[in-house]
């Protein structure tokens, strides 16, 4: 970081920001060609911070010709691994030199506090781009077991031009999380950030042109949904989509797809992730740490965010109590005030949609513990409360619906089947967390439970070198994160070789 993180050295950074507005196509900034703007805003002030181009499918159009050309040429398609893991780790030297930057850009635009975006998004942003970067000329191909007369190479190439659609809550990160491996693998493209969140992606796109990435290969559209990332989807020359967002949202895309030129499509979406945590847990004050994050960790905007605690009914009372406890401790305020863990949410539409899931569940007969209502409102931010429900029952609608907002549901249960059958009962399937002191109890419930990822005596979605992805209506045809994310950015071919 390139700042202290104190109020002060914070102050003096955000008062040297610039901000990028325009879109990057083929290797410059340039206006969208109907030359409309939309404003971004600050949720923790409510203010305008910048009117930032609005992309509309002729800007897309423009970036997937200069994407296609590109690729074609082979300017990064074919350079030898070698060379572009160089400039893919040069990028990642550049991220990290302007790394204070990007985290106030993405506290700025999403209210996210200072503190995460600088010790955890940014850093994670750059092992991110690093890491695929660094295994890209360790990766060997194939040769079939055929007969002595053949020889038959089975290799993987760039699947050409990927379109990536990202979402708001950890925007730098999102992004790196698609162009890591799309780059690395030899594609040219596309990217459409969040309306909310246009800023890192567009400062991104020109450090990777400053570290040598050609012209054309990475491209960023900045617009609205309906528009420029409806027209990414439904482009007949994008060949990929690499989608992360709500679930309602995902479908669109495989819509398109099906009525275009049937795009692979890759989607990371929803969740609604269990925590469950067993009488014999070992070491409750442990739980309770790992159930706040779990639960309120960036307002509860996050996709695995452990929003139904399945707790048995022996402990229930004193875990809610630490958790409680513990979640007085968790500052709300300024995201710019390193104190604070909680900053603003998103914008005013999820502020009220988030306050109406809370009304849902007084109004269900759940017991409010703490928390519930909107604070801070003469700053013009979005603020809310953390807040606990108990006595919640897994048909009541904050149960079963993605709330995206700082909102536990404690859920009772008595038998592992029961509490496996809680946690199961859902459309979602990305995350889970664990709690017990039986290892076999700890396998057999992993193992049990439909979603991506389980973490066992902690909270995590694990790490760079874990597949991230989820089950059931949190995603489709892939993973981000790990080796398994190159494989999906690449198409696999048959040279068949007779041989004399
Ligand atoms: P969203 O679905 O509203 O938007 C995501 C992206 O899709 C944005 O860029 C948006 O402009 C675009 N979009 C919206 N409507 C579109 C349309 N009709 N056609 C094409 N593109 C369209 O999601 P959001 O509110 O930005 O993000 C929150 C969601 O993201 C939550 O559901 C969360 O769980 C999910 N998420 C999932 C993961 C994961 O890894 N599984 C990670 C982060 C967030």
């Amino acid at each position: 970081m390139n700042f202290k993180l104190e109020s002060k050295a914070i102050a003096a950074a955000v008062k040297k920001l610039k901000f990028r507005t325009q879109a990057f196509i083929d290797g410059k900034f340039v206006k969208a060609q109907s030359g409309k703007t939309f404003a971004t805003e600050n949720p923790a002030t409510g203010q305008p911070l910048a009117q930032i181009s609005e992309c509309e499918a002729r800007d897309v159009d423009h970036a997937v010709q200069a994407a296609r050309k590109a690729f074609t040429s082979g300017v990064w398609s074919k350079m030898k691994p070698a060379d572009r893991k160089k400039i893919l780790l040069k990028f990642a030297d550049l991220l990290e030199t302007h790394a204070g930057e990007l985290a106030l850009l993405d506290t700025l635009e999403a209210g996210k506090p200072i503190g995460d975006c600088a010790t955890m998004d940014i850093p994670d942003t750059i092992l991110c781009i690093r890491w695929h970067a660094e295994a890209i000329d360790k990766i060997y191909q194939h040769v079939a077991p055929t007969g002595p007369e053949n020889l038959a190479l089975i290799l993987r190439e760039p699947v050409g031009v990927v379109g990536c659609v990202v979402p708001w809550n950890f925007p730098a990160q999102m992004v790196a999380w698609k162009i890591g491996p799309a780059l690395a693998t030899g594609n040219s493209v596309v990217l459409k950030p969040a309306e909310l969140t246009s800023l890192s992606a567009l400062r991104m796109a020109e450090l990777a042109a400053d570290a040598g990435v050609p012209a054309g290969v990475f491209n960023v559209v900045p617009g609205f949904g309906e528009t420029a990332g409806q027209a990414i989807g439904r482009h007949m020359d994008v060949d990929m989509v690499a989608f992360t967002g709500s679930t309602e949202v995902g479908r669109y895309f495989l819509k398109y797809s099906a009525e275009s030129n049937l795009k692979r499509i890759i989607l990371e979406c929803g969740g609604k992730s269990p925590q469950l945590v067993f009488a014999d847990a070992p070491d409750l004050d442990n739980v309770a740490s790992n159930a706040v994050s779990a639960a309120f960790w960036n307002m509860g905007e996050n996709c695995s965010c452990g929003s139904r605690l399945i707790v048995h009914k022996q402990v229930k009372d004193e875990l809610v109590s630490k958790i409680a406890k513990l979640t007085k401790t968790w500052k709300v305020g300024d995201p710019l005030d390193p104190q604070n863990r909680l900053g603003s949410l998103i914008e005013k539409p999820h502020l009220e949609k988030v306050l109406g899931y809370i009304a849902a569940g007084q109004s269900a007969g759940a017991k409010l513990v703490m928390g519930g209502r909107r604070i801070l409102e003469k700053s013009g931010g979005y603020y809310v409360e953390p807040t606990i429900f108990d006595n919640v029952t897994n048909q009541m609608k904050i149960a079963r619906e993605e709330i995206f907002g700082p909102v536990l549901s404690v859920i009772s249960f008595s038998t592992e089947a029961e509490a496996v059958a809680i946690a199961n009962d859902t459309d979602y399937g990305l995350a889970a967390s664990l709690y017990t002191g039986d290892l076999n109890a700890a396998h057999r419930v992993a193992r049990a439970i439909r979603a991506g990822t389980v973490s066992v005596n902690c909270f995590s979605e694990g790490d760079i070198t874990t597949p991230f992805g989820g089950f059931k209506q949190s995603g489709f045809g892939g993973r981000d994160k790990s080796i398994w994310a190159h494989e999906q950015y690449t198409e696999q071919k048959t040279i068949w070789m007779q041989l004399a």
